[in-house]
């Protein structure tokens, strides 16, 4: 069964709330990823209802500039994300497109991240 979770970066400006069923989070290595040491799961993209402004947010986005990157311009968290687009060798591939968000699990209040199996993503290769 879905659980709503409250969520927030870590000085408030972004607030938002989302619906979803956690049973693991993705530990990724892509170059970003790996950086911000995010848990991320994802949701449908109406999983996510964001309860302040999206602008202020600050949008990153950079290679293909098909992924997008909330950060908070404040205090540096980032929430939440859409990856990157398939590329056409993916597409080519039959890989499923994925259109919802990556929500970072560390941005939720009440859920204790230590219960939940970690799956491995080799972003890097991707
Ligand atoms: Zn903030």
């Amino acid at each position: 069964m879905p659980k709503t979770y409250s969520g927030s970066c870590h000085c408030g400006l972004i607030k938002f709330e989302v619906s979803a069923d956690i049973d693991h989070l993705r530990e990724c290595n892509c170059s970003i990823c790996i950086r911000r040491g995010a848990l991320n799961f994802r949701v449908p993209e109406e999983n996510l209802t964001v309860l302040t402004p999206l602008e202020n947010a600050v949008l990153y986005q950079w290679g293909s500039e098909t992924a997008e990157d909330y950060f908070c311009p404040k205090c540096g968290i980032l929430p939440f994300r859409k990856s990157s687009q398939l590329t056409k060798a993916e597409i080519e591939a039959g890989k499923a497109p994925f259109t919802g968000w990556a929500v970072n699990a560390r941005c939720l209040s009440g859920l204790n991240i230590s219960e939940i199996p970690i799956v491995k993503i080799d972003g890097a290769s991707l």
